[in-house]
């Protein structure tokens, strides 16, 4: 039976380290777990913050509620067929770690999703991307306990709603559904993806014979700990914003005087501007209020000072100002404020 904390600091189960408490907290190791802690909650009308890693989260006051540690723990090849392996984890799995176990068994297509913090159950919420994948693309389906029956449901692809660091559980299912295991669709054979342009100018030199789906793992780990800071050193969430998506007209209009802009096609309508650009040319990288950006990689926002997430928060509102004002561009934030 599983211990319900009082007054709890969060301030470990968070990568801002911002010291916040939660009303309760408790952490879950299976399903039965997790029920009680539902039924908990809904006796004492308590709201839920359920926590993988704590590394999308901005915590910027006490959370009056109960905070549910997810801690789920298991990984097995469920089936083959000629082509996939399909891999279930539970929700509590290490996500990296998870990656690494599938490079080794020899389950190909996570490689490029080395080295992102956080754990399994979480990987759905914002269908985690990097370098040119998205967990939507190795997505075979999960199962998530709804809240409100204590049901456990069946999630195919389709019904997740995947987007870009979007799905259904941030929309329409919001804080409905506890995810409780993922499951995978992993290559059999390698069938590598590195078109990302950082991904191919640091394979450059390698031969096709020598691009093998464990050295790409290796290249992302490389510039991933080149480029971003790590969360036990200096506080923070990755990416601060998301890339913001406007029509090639106003692209357009943005190069007759910023001809350096740094975008993306998204499709015919739609193109993607780096955020990290906007904010690095508005002057912000490496500035510092009370948070700070970092000055390796504009769109990182830290917390050197381990202060509560309001720190960031002011420092991220008076970014999104700034970048609106001088590129008429809005920003949207990445990681869910809390409360
Ligand atoms: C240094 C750094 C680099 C990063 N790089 C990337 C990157 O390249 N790409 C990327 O996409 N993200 C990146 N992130 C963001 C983050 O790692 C991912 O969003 C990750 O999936 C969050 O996992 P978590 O377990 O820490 O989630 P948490 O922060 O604990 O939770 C995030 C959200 O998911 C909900 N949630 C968590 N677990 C469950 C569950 N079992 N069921 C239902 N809801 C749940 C929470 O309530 C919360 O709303 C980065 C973060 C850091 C710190």
């Amino acid at each position: 039976m599983p211990l319900y904390l009082p007054h709890f600091n969060l301030q470990n189960y968070n990568t801002l380290a911002s010291p916040v408490c939660a009303d309760f907290f408790v952490s879950v190791k299976d399903e039965e777990e997790l029920q009680a802690a539902i039924k908990f909650a809904k006796e004492k009308n308590f709201p839920l913050l359920v926590l993988g890693g704590g590394s999308n989260i901005v915590l910027h006051e006490n959370f009056p509620g109960l905070a549910i540690h997810v801690q789920l723990l298991g990984k097995e090849l469920v089936r083959e067929d000629d082509e996939f392996y399909y891999v279930k984890a539970a929700a509590g799995e290490n996500w990296s770690d998870f990656v690494d176990y599938c490079l080794d068994e020899g389950f190909f297509g996570l490689e490029n999703l080395s080295l992102i913090p956080g754990n399994v159950g979480a990987a759905p919420i914002q269908n985690i991307g990097a370098y040119g994948v998205e967990l939507k693309d190795v997505f075979s389906e999960l199962s998530a306990v709804d809240v409100k029956s204590g049901l456990s449901i069946t999630f195919t692809p389709e019904s997740c709603q995947f987007g870009y660091r979007d799905s259904v559980f941030k929309n329409a299912l919001l804080d409905q559904f506890i995810i409780t295991s993922v499951t995978f669709k992993l290559g059999k054979k390698p069938n590598l993806n590195i078109q990302y342009p950082a991904l191919q100018a640091a394979l450059v030199g390698y031969s096709p014979q020598e691009i093998t789906p464990e050295l790409v793992s290796q290249v992302v780990c490389d510039i991933r700990r080149s480029k971003l800071p790590d969360p036990k050193q200096i506080p923070n969430v990755g990416s601060f914003f998301k890339n913001p998506i406007i029509t090639p007209s106003k692209l357009v209009e943005l190069q007759q005087t910023y001809p350096d802009i740094v975008s993306y096609p998204v499709d015919e309508t739609r193109v993607k501007l780096a955020a990290g650009w906007l904010i690095d040319r508005a002057g912000w990288k490496g500035r510092e209020l009370e948070a700070t950006v970092h000055a390796e990689q504009a769109l990182v926002l830290t917390n050197p000072k381990r202060l509560k997430g309001t720190a960031v928060l002011a420092l991220a509102s008076a970014i999104k100002e700034a970048i609106l004002l001088k590129f008429g561009v809005e920003l949207e934030q990445e990681p869910r404020n809390y409360p």
